[in-house]
């Protein structure tokens, strides 16, 4: 059996073999110490000083995101945003990035408020689009490219194996936002990204009770060891009780996001056909740009989230999130509780979030119990498209 290595659903569930060998006891301890005693030589034990360095309980979250996403090492940050701009503030002002205008609204809003006047030259393109990429890229100045698939919140899909391949050849890293697929459906690693991050207040943890963020790197290099540095002068770091609770979501992470995936696929499977309903975002359906990319890079289903976009537009929207009585009213993503947001208004003025769409984080609740909850949030159909569609 020496070249046996267990499954990642027997990683995530067992939180990579954990035992401890002073008490047998099956669940790791908190380890709340900011400090850490040295030996009469007055030699670190175990390599450990302070906290803001590095804790046993963070190292224990980090050794299974590792393997999980087939990474060299990870880090676990303070929240999604502290991961993702920990590597853009170990870039130095004048490199040059590409971003993905469909990535996370907060990582544009920040670069364009603090790092592009701190010196980052920063093209925001369409990624769906490699085109665009590769017209963006600077080969030799471009330090890093950054996507984020399925996109947030029209789920819009990146071909990560082919940007990885554009970057390379550009002598830049490839990032990807991991938040929503998890390394249960998409293992960009395995792609030829050198960067995954995610917002770990999301699946990862799953029961919207943690914030938290965490960069796998695919190999040790400069700028990983600067984002360290980053995490550890900067301070981002995880409480040691935050990294416990994230531990114990992460054992249940495969039914979780399996669950999801599953129920997000019925969801979007029983509306599409909807007279109600003018679109629907999701790239596990056919009909969808991107499905065939998607189909390829994602493993097993297509990601617990969706969006509606409804015929009725922004009235409707609202009215269908305010209808709903399973669904909550939330921002966020990934728990066990399914929700609904009208993201144009969350997001606001510079938002770019069509008015006309609903977003939905299906949870683990009974998928009837989800589809009988939207078909009456939906509200009565319009009485003249249903008669000419005439279909179910
Ligand atoms: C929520 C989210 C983030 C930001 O993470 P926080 O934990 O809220 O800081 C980044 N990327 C994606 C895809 C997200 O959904």
């Amino acid at each position: 059996m020496s070249d046996w290595t267990p499954k990642p659903e027997t990683v995530a569930a067992r939180a990579d073999a954990f035992l401890c060998p002073h008490t047998g006891a099956l669940i790791p301890a908190v380890h709340p110490s900011t400090t850490y005693a040295r030996d009469a030589d007055y030699q670190k034990v175990d390599d450990r000083g302070y906290s803001r360095d590095d804790n046993p309980s963070y190292e224990m979250v980090e050794a299974v995101l590792t393997r999980l996403e087939e990474g060299h090492a990870s880090k676990v940050f303070s929240s999604g945003m502290a991961a993702i701009t920990s590597v853009f503030q170990a870039l130095r002002p004048g490199d040059h990035v590409v971003v993905a205008r469909d990535s996370y609204f907060g990582v544009g809003k920040w670069l364009r408020t603090w790092a592009i006047p701190w010196g980052l030259e920063v093209d925001f393109v369409d990624a769906t689009d490699l085109g665009q990429v590769q017209a963006a890229l600077r080969p030799g100045r471009t330090a890093l490219v950054h996507v984020e698939t399925p996109a947030n919140p029209t789920w819009c899909v990146v071909d990560v194996a082919a940007a990885a391949r554009m970057a390379h050849d550009a002598g830049a890293l490839l990032m990807v936002d991991n938040t929503v697929p998890t390394p249960v459906l998409t293992r960009p690693i395995t792609l030829g990204a050198d960067l995954v991050a995610h917002s770990a207040t999301k699946y990862l943890n799953g029961h919207s009770d943690v914030v938290a963020g965490a960069l796998v790197a695919a190999a040790d290099t400069p700028l990983w060891q600067r984002i360290g540095e980053i995490r550890y002068l900067a301070g981002a770091v995880l409480g040691p009780f935050e990294s416990w609770l994230l531990l114990r979501g992460m054992r249940t992470l495969y039914l979780r996001v399996r669950q999801s995936s599953a129920s997000a696929l019925a969801i979007a499977q029983h509306f599409a056909r909807d007279p109600r309903v003018a679109w629907v975002c999701y790239p596990g359906l056919p009909g969808f740009p991107g499905h065939e990319v998607a189909a390829r890079q994602m493993l097993g289903g297509f990601g617990g989230m969706l969006s509606l976009r409804l015929a009725g537009g922004r009235d409707a929207a609202l009215d269908a999130a305010k209808r709903a009585r399973i669904f909550v009213r939330a921002t966020s993503l990934g728990g066990v509780e399914s929700l609904i947001e009208h993201r144009a208004t969350v997001e606001g003025e510079d938002g770019t979030a069509p008015p006309d769409l609903i977003r939905l984080s299906v949870g683990c609740e009974a998928v009837e119990d989800l589809i009988a909850d939207l078909d009456q949030a939906l509200g009565p159909a319009m009485p003249l498209r249903a008669a000419a569609g005439g279909d179910d």
